[in-house]
């Protein structure tokens, strides 16, 4: 079955690899379907695809594990902050975390790990742009910040993630990214939203979290 909106987003993932010489299997596709439920989001799952993104643990709660009946190999990723007193049910729910942004939310993450005995695919989350509203950790602590994950928390981060300031040009914010992950021998950045994933992709993103384009505008 075809999705328009998933059809148009895949060919420009392709788009966007092929032209930065790059091989379109080495970015992950995350359609963000927060805000839609099941009638919105079972399309997009029948037309084939199967990694999906969130934003709040409580929503996902009540629309994934139905959902994951039907399709079991489905793979979920949350974007969103996290509290840390969330941590036992979004490491029981997601299969990524990309939010993983100060020590007290690491550790809560590490504890429920080991107490689950389930592994996550788990990701920073760094303020590129100092905004003080938003979350993640400053660019000038990211370093120690990925050190104290692994040392002091036990945690094996695969990569970086970031949301660039709405008003501003992207690009530099996944390039200054690109450079700590890559100081940090971290292979996977999860960056690009609908409006920007074409140079998020020409700036080495290998996961692209994209909502708008594929499911339409959120109410
Ligand atoms: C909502 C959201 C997206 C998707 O945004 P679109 O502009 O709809 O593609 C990506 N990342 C995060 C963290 C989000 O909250």
């Amino acid at each position: 079955m075809v999705h328009q909106g998933l059809k148009n987003v895949l060919n420009g993932v392709v788009a966007a690899a092929q032209a930065a010489g790059r091989s379109p299997e080495s970015v992950t596709l995350i359609a963000v379907s927060k805000t839609f439920d099941g009638p919105e989001i079972v399309p997009v799952i029948e037309a084939g695809q199967r990694v999906f993104g969130e934003n709040r643990v409580q929503e996902a709660k009540a629309k994934w594990p139905a959902l994951k009946i039907g399709w079991p190999d489905i793979e979920l990723h949350l974007i969103g902050p996290l509290q840390s007193n969330k941590a036992a049910e979004a490491v029981q729910l997601f299969d990524a975390i990309h939010t993983v942004d100060r020590p007290k939310v690491a550790e809560a993450i590490a504890k429920e790990i080991r107490r689950q005995a389930k592994p996550l695919k788990l990701f920073v989350q760094v303020n590129t742009g100092r905004e003080p509203q938003k979350a993640g950790i400053d660019p000038d602590q990211a370093d120690a910040f990925l050190r104290e994950c692994r040392d002091v928390h036990g945690l094996d981060i695969s990569g970086l993630m970031c949301i660039p300031p709405a008003e501003e040009d992207p690009k530099p914010h996944f390039i200054l990214l690109a450079e700590i992950a890559g100081r940090n021998g971290l292979s996977q950045l999860s960056m690009g939203m609908s409006g920007d994933y074409a140079a998020a992709i020409a700036c080495g993103a290998t996961y692209v979290r994209v909502g708008s384009a594929i499911f339409g505008t959120r109410g």
